[in-house]
């Protein structure tokens, strides 16, 4: 059910202009109003649902798929050397719009972007250990 104090909802409704990508039963794609590079487009299920947490499998599925679609027409279109996907859950995880979404964000050999983490050493008896909490045993 749509969530009144949403804006993705009201890109649902058509409530708030955006510049459209694509659409189907199910997904709408459209730009993302500050873009990180150019043609940084998300995908939204019409369907309100929180985030990664809650979100119903088909509603995982039909995402990812509209997520591929545009990251073809990126590679085609726009000519990108690369696409990134990006979910965020929860505040933690960078997420500030609370309608699942995806960001799809076309990659250029010479954009500016650059990996949020560094990766880190460990001990394999902590990666064990980690390993073992998630396994729940
Ligand atoms: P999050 O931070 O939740 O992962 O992503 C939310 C995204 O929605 C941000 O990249 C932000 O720029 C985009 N966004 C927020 N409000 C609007 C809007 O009204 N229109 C459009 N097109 N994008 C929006
Ligand atoms: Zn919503």
């Amino acid at each position: 059910m749509a969530d009144d104090d949403c804006i993705f909802c009201k890109i649902v409704a058509g409530e708030l202009p955006v510049q459209k990508v694509e659409e189907d039963e199910h997904t709408i794609s459209f730009m993302d109003i500050n873009p990180w590079t150019r043609g940084h487009a998300l995908v939204i299920p019409r369907e309100h649902t929180r985030n990664l947490y809650e979100a119903p499998e088909e509603t995982l599925h039909r995402t990812s798929v509209a997520a591929q679609r545009l990251a073809l027409r990126m590679r085609d279109r726009l000519g990108c050397d690369g696409v990134n996907l990006l979910n965020s859950c929860e505040p933690a995880a960078w997420q500030t719009v609370f309608h699942y979404h995806v960001h799809v964000i076309p990659r250029y050999d010479d954009d500016p972007l650059e990996l949020p983490g560094k990766p880190q050493e460990v001990e394999s008896d902590e990666l064990a250990k980690i390993a073992e909490e998630l396994r729940g045993a």
